[in-house]
């Protein structure tokens, strides 16, 4: 599957990466969840595959927030304050946007990637705290995803239209693709469409013009419901970003219901569009039946998310692994106790680390269960609570359980904010029966340990609204199967007590909340928890074999690659929607 190198060195020029977040490192707070860990391991997986790429996102002072935790569950929040300086190097030009009917001044900060062969992707911080803009332009670029709704367009005019300035102050002159994860960046269009006419009255673009920018983009969506588009009250738009724009946008139909749509945007200007797995791209099709949506499923950077003694397994059977993750598939043949020593060495590490953080002494011999993602709604991080009794009963009898749970909720997400609050509930009343431990602050290095040290990591998303998922692979690189809802990525990981376990059968119609749970618990009591304390061998098999099938295939390597493949690569689609003879 590795190309050739002389069909990436035909790759003259680079991709321009835009995604609002990014987790390059667990120490640079910039993310704040999936969204930003799969921007972090496509650059990572660029990097390796020494594709030209650059990133580009903001700085985020702030971070996204610190995440503390009450006896009762009740999340509070500080700032996330973290130094540049550290990890960054500020670079010398400025260039400058007009928002608001004034100039904002940006300058960028660079984090060099380095690939596993040396090849380096840059990725460009945006920085607006720079003296000569006014007071509330300074703190454009502190807090991922806060403020209310005009922070939030001003920083997404930072990230589209001053990256795209700032790219070219930096010499990156010909860029072949600008890749849009997610539409935050979708006014990089804008941008694109402007420096074509030389700054002429976009009223005068052509539909040459529009076909030339379509050229150049690539729109990936996440989200499956229409709530979670951006969307902007049209009168703000106008504000910030001036009425000829506005008028513009109208003109091709980005705006409706007096609202200026970013997904829209991003959808007219693409030329290649994809959701993130393959029941995504039915989904986003079904919301967006116009547009030619196609799929590529999402992928976890392998040395990334492997534990050590899971690499230092790998780097002994099957060396190549780094460099080629398709290697992978030969773990078929590592012997199985290898397997379950190196499994047990990442539990221990795992618990270790809640005992140091949380001063609970989990039991390493007991069945551990992971469940840790961003707490909102959707996610149902409870559902495994939904009857005590039955739970109780599962544990006294067919064998013991402890659960670790990790998550952030959003600031203004109540609703999230009261399902840790539930799992504190839940984790009273199981006391002495079944541990419970919430452990706070999940990111990144938390990330790597759970889904590496448990034996189960569970999901539980409310169908169709898990886009992808990612934290399942993670696990799948650690010999650790999932127990998950058919949705998203798991439709396609999914290989019943070969890979994990499914929660419930079907997959096509929307969850049934009553009876999810129901199949949870029955499929726990009578399957899975007799298989790990009844058939050792039965068991391991199955870490073995999600290894082989799913840590080989979900990987970021592979999804660059399609991406090289299917998006940067390709012409341009001559048969884009709007490109029809009464388009401008
Ligand atoms: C991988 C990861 C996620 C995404 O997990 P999902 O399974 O996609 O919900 C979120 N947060 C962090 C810190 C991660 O590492």
């Amino acid at each position: 599957m590795i190309k050739p190198m002389s069909q990436i060195y035909l790759f003259t020029s680079l991709v321009a990466y835009f995604s609002m977040e990014v987790g390059l490192d667990p120490a640079i707070p910039t993310y704040s969840g999936g969204l930003g860990v799969l921007a972090g391991d496509t650059l990572r997986a660029a990097a390796d595959l020494s594709i030209p790429m650059v990133g580009v996102t903001l700085l985020h002072r702030k971070g996204y927030f610190r995440q503390h935790l009450d006896a009762q569950g009740n999340q509070t929040e500080s700032p996330a304050v973290w130094s540049p300086e550290e990890f960054l190097e500020p670079l010398p030009p400025w260039v400058s946007i007009t928002i608001n009917g004034r100039k904002v001044s940006i300058r960028a900060w660079r984090y060099m990637l380095h690939g596993l062969s040396g090849h380096i992707v840059p990725v460009y911080f945006l920085d607006t705290a720079l003296d000569e803009n006014n007071q509330w332009d300074r703190t454009l670029t502190d807090c991922l995803y806060g403020g209310d709704e005009l922070y939030r367009l001003c920083q997404e005019a930072v990230l589209g239209l001053g990256g795209i300035a700032m790219l070219r102050a930096l010499g990156h002159r010909r860029v072949q693709a600008y890749h849009m994860n997610e539409g935050h960046s979708a006014l990089l269009a804008l941008a694109l469409l402007s420096e074509r006419t030389q700054g002429g009255s976009l009223q005068a673009t052509t539909s040459a013009d529009i076909e030339a920018i379509r050229h150049r983009c690539i729109f990936t969506t996440h989200t499956p419901v229409p709530a979670g588009h951006d969307i902007f009250p049209l009168e703000m738009a106008q504000q910030v970003l001036g009425e000829e724009v506005i008028r513009f946008l109208q003109r091709i139909n980005c705006c409706s219901n007096d609202t200026l749509n970013m997904t829209y945007l991003a959808l007219f200007f693409s030329r290649y569009i994809n959701g993130v797995s393959m029941r995504h791209e039915e989904v986003s099709r079904s919301m967006f039946p116009n547009y030619p949506i196609n799929s590529i499923t999402n992928g976890v950077h392998a040395t990334t998310w492997t534990s050590m003694p899971f690499c230092r397994l790998y780097d002994h059977y099957i060396s190549e692994w780094r460099h080629d993750n398709l290697y992978l598939r030969y773990a078929i043949s590592i012997p199985l106790e290898k397997i379950r020593e190196a499994h047990a060495e990442a539990k221990q590490e795992l618990l270790a680390e809640v005992d140091r953080r949380s001063g609970v002494r989990l039991n390493p011999s007991v069945m551990t269960l992971g469940f840790a993602r961003r707490a909102t709604a959707y996610k149902r991080s409870d559902l495994l609570f939904s009857n005590l009794d039955r739970l109780k009963t599962i544990a006294q009898q067919i064998g013991p359980l402890q659960i670790i749970y990790g998550g952030k909720a959003h600031p203004h997400d109540e609703g999230g904010k009261a399902l840790i609050r539930r799992i504190f509930e839940a984790a009273n009343a199981l006391r002495g029966i079944v541990p419970v431990v919430y452990l706070e602050e999940y990111d990144m290095a938390l990330a790597r340990l759970m889904c590496a040290g448990v034996d189960l990591w569970v999901n539980t998303p409310k169908r169709p609204q898990e886009a992808s998922g990612t934290s399942g692979m993670k696990a799948a690189l650690n010999g650790v199967p999932s127990f998950s809802i058919l949705d998203g990525w798991w439709i396609e990981g999914h290989v019943e007590g070969v890979t994990g376990w499914s929660i419930g059968e079907d997959w096509g119609l929307e969850s049934n909340p009553s009876k999810d749970y129901v199949f949870l618990y029955n499929k726990l009591e009578h399957i899975i928890i007799p298989m790990f304390y009844g058939r050792h061998k039965a068991f391991t098999e199955v870490m073995r074999s999600t290894i082989a099938i799913n840590a080989s295939f979900f990987n970021a390597q592979r999804m660059v690659l399609q991406y090289l493949e299917n998006a940067y690569l390709t012409s341009a689609n001559h048969n884009h929607p709007d490109n029809h003879p009464e388009s401008p």
